[in-house]
């Protein structure tokens, strides 16, 4: 009798980016697919996230007169994350691969149905490197009506635009104030959602679209999904990987895989034990993963002798937290909390200590690096009246009244004067009137000469590129003074196990794991210790899903 209770050809564990890319381009092959999901939703922290992928040279930018190619996005990245000898996860031929699998994975998806769209303007995050896109290499999904699933819409994990509107207008629709363009797309938004109810559909954006998407085509073209199937074993004999252990009914339950198993079961982010081991001072409840970012299948393949590095990066994202919003499933968007004009960012002794424009995963890694010589976690965001008059606070819109349970609980701090507000927060006034009057000064004449905030086309556009004045760089004026604790929360943990151009999990002597594959933020990433731009997780999770599906089914590779 087979020690088996099923085979198939293809075994995915977790139901991630990469996961249904995977499982069609084996339906593609004629080869069968299984795709097991150990919580009842499908789609992981993907369908969570904004579904943004980074693909350089892609044909959305060739359409658009976009200037790029394989040689300039490569210069970019080695710019951005090569040079080192601690990422075997960005090896010069995965970073090769990458940017030659990535465009192609692109196509098969626009080949499956997927219907996806350029972002026009979000530019790399180190666009004043070499290679850097000012206009950006993103690629996001078309929204989609999640009816269209038919009995497997409950089944999509929600996402963070459960509405009728792209990210990029969702983005712009908190300036209504003050933009006419944004009050338009508000009006566009507002009769598309309309136009919506009376038709009966029911439409998502950003991650959600693109998994549930992705759902769609797997579901039409024969990928076997199951929810509440969780992986607790990979099955080896003669030194490879043959299958998995999953549950069905409540019974363990034995998966063989003839061509192979592909991990793409997330990272660790909601493990604290492994964020202690990894990443001390970072906490499990600031992260906004879903809840099944646990771990164990990195744990369980090191079992078998997988490799794993870069394990102390995770894709930190600033974070402030205000009361009743604990236990929210993504935290209120705070990406341009101290970039936006009239705001900085100062440690606990009242000194501002990066470019608060940079990207979310370095801004992080600035505060706990800070926090090693001054206490900064959490850090305070410092802002003026003109901050709060025009921009988002804690998830309310500009110029909102602000919750008096903000004021009651001591979240959000207000004085008449840079001093008093220094008291309130337990800072040596002196010290944080000297900071405030020093950026002032920067404003003043144009420059950040610390940390030169404004200087890149990133730091620009996440604070306000309506503006046509303060971009990002605005004084700290006009009173009342307010402050809110920032914390290095997270979208996800960048450390995992090592794989090759193939996408094969490695052993720490190089050699292959015979019959496992990774993707996703299982992975050591294919970026290294830098996020290059939007789109860095999901990108590398699709293409490296693809890749993978590819040398499975013996149908090429780069
Ligand atoms: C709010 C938010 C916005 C973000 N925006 C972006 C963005 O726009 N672009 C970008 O690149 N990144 C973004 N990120 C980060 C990105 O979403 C994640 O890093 C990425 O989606 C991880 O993808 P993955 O395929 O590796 O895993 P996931 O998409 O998390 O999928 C893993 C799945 O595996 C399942 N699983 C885990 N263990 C097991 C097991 N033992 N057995 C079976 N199943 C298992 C999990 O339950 C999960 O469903 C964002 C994240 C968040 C939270």
């Amino acid at each position: 009798m087979s020690q088996f209770d099923e085979m198939f050809d293809f075994v995915v564990v977790g139901s991630g980016g990469g996961s249904m890319c995977a499982g069609l381009l084996m339906r593609q092959n004629g080869k069968s697919v299984v795709v097991l999901e150990k919580t009842d939703l499908i789609g992981g922290s993907t369908s969570r996230s904004g579904g943004v992928m980074w693909i350089p040279n892609n044909r959305f930018m060739e359409a658009d007169g976009v200037a790029d190619s394989y040689e300039k996005a490569s210069t970019y990245l080695e710019a951005v994350s090569g040079g080192r000898d601690d990422t075997p996860g960005s090896t010069p031929e995965r970073r090769h691969t990458y940017l030659i699998e990535a465009p192609r994975m692109l196509e098969f998806l626009i080949g499956q149905g997927i219907k996806l769209r350029r972002v026009k303007s979000w530019p790399d995050y180190y666009d004043d490197r070499p290679g850097g896109s000012a206009p950006g290499r993103t690629v996001v999904a078309l929204n989609f009506d999640v009816n269209e699933l038919g009995d497997w819409k409950d089944k999509l994990r929600p996402g963070f635009l459960p509405m009728a509107a792209s990210l990029d207008e969702m983005m712009q629709m908190p300036r209504f104030r003050r933009a006419w363009d944004a009050r338009g797309i508000m009006f566009k938004v507002a009769l598309r959602t309309l136009g919506a109810m009376l038709t009966g559909k029911a439409y998502v954006g950003a991650g959600q679209a693109l998994q549930g998407r992705m759902l769609q085509a797997s579901l039409r073209e024969g990928v076997d999904i199951r929810t509440q199937a969780p992986v607790n074993e990979l099955i080896e004999a003669d030194g490879a990987i043959k299958g998995v252990v999953t549950m069905k009914d409540g019974k363990p339950w034995r998966i063989g895989a003839r061509l192979g198993v592909l991990v793409n079961a997330g990272g660790f982010a909601r493990n604290q034990q492994m964020r202690d081991q990894y990443q001390p001072g970072t906490r499990a409840e600031w992260s906004m993963t879903a809840p099944g970012d646990t771990g164990e299948m990195i744990q369980e393949m090191a079992r078998h002798g997988a490799a794993i590095a870069q394990m102390e990066e995770m894709v930190g994202y600033q974070t402030t937290i205000p009361p009743g919003k604990e236990d929210d499933a993504v935290k209120p968007p705070a990406q341009s909390l101290t970039a936006a004009p009239h705001a900085i960012l100062v440690d606990r002794t009242g000194v501002r200590y990066q470019n608060e424009g940079g990207s979310y995963m370095a801004y992080c890694k600035g505060m706990l690096e800070r926090d090693k010589i001054a206490p900064a976690v959490p850090s305070w965001a410092i802002f003026d009246s003109q901050y709060v008059r025009d921009y988002m606070l804690g998830g309310t819109m500009p110029g909102a009244q602000k919750p008096q349970e903000w004021f009651d609980k001591g979240y959000l701090k207000k004085a008449e004067t840079i001093e008093a507000l220094a008291h309130a927060i337990s800072i040596e006034p002196a010290a944080l009137h000297a900071t405030v009057e020093r950026f002032n000064g920067f404003v003043a004449q144009g420059r950040d000469e610390d940390f030169h905030r404004g200087e890149r086309a990133y730091d620009k556009w996440l604070g306000d590129p309506l503006s046509k004045t303060a971009k990002t760089l605005g004084a700290i004026s006009e009173s009342p003074f307010y402050a809110v604790p920032v914390v290095p929360g997270d979208v996800g943990t960048y450390g995992g196990v090592v794989t090759d151009a193939h996408a094969r999990v490695l052993r720490a002597d190089g050699s292959v794991i015979s019959g496992l594959y990774a993707t996703g933020v299982s992975t050591a990433s294919v970026m290294g210790r830098a996020y290059p731009g939007a789109g860095s997780s999901v990108g590398p999770a699709f293409t490296w899903g693809y890749v993978a599906a590819k040398h499975a089914a013996g149908a090429g590779n780069a």
